[in-house]
């Protein structure tokens, strides 16, 4: 049987793998040509006061998808970002319980989604919402960013002290978001690991693990 199918990114056929796909039971929704332009360059790095897993860096092709992801809201390209991480992530996170970093609920009523923790649907692991982000700040004003810490609070409702948490996020590019996010969860939780999905250029010349 031939599976018709469209790269969700450029729009063309990729029909001509459907053996291939259905061999190996491939899913990803993007030609190979456009999973190629992804540049992916996993690591581990320094944020300022924890250290995060990020994935791609944040330019190029995957900017542009992001941005068409959470900007323009085109929430179908949610299970390309971790696609071929899936098998990693489900193996090294198994027994975490996933925490996003939240967007304001302002943010989410627009975009009509929640964009960080859809693209972690695709993880076989529990996605909790712990914590509340108050109000929308811009993050290019560098006066506004030290305060943004005081935009997040923890919820009421919380897990077991000993429950292993992966904060999460989009992108990482002054850390401040995960870093004050992270601050929170360090009050209750001893075993918190962070993971991004793409990350800003400046963090390719901090050392890698
Ligand atoms: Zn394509």
């Amino acid at each position: 049987m031939v599976t018709d199918c469209i790269c969700l990114w450029c729009g063309r056929s990729i029909r001509y793998e459907a053996s291939f796909r259905e061999m190996f039971q491939v899913e990803d929704c993007l030609c190979s040509r456009c999973r190629h332009l992804m540049k992916y360059d996993p690591g581990t790095f320094k944020g300022p006061g924890f250290r995060f897993e990020g994935l791609y860096v944040y330019q190029g092709q995957v900017r542009e998808m992001m941005l068409q992801y959470k900007e323009n809201c085109d929430e179908a390209l949610f299970s390309t970002f971790l696609y071929p991480y899936i098998r990693h992530l489900n193996r090294k996170y198994h027994g975490y319980t996933v925490i996003p970093v939240p967007s304001s609920e302002e943010m989410v009523t627009r975009r009509g989604f929640q964009h960080v923790r859809k693209i972690f649907s695709v993880l076989d692991l529990p996605v909790r919402e712990l914590i509340v982000k108050t109000a929308d700040v811009q993050q290019k004003s560098s006066s506004r960013r030290k305060e943004i810490g005081t935009y997040f609070r923890l919820k009421e409702q919380q897990l077991p002290e000993k429950t292993k948490i992966l904060l999460v996020d989009d992108i990482v590019t002054t850390g401040e978001s995960m870093g004050a996010c992270y601050r929170l969860l360090k009050r209750k939780y001893a075993r918190i690991r962070c993971l991004t999905v793409s990350y800003g250029k400046q963090f390719v010349k901090n050392a890698k693990e």
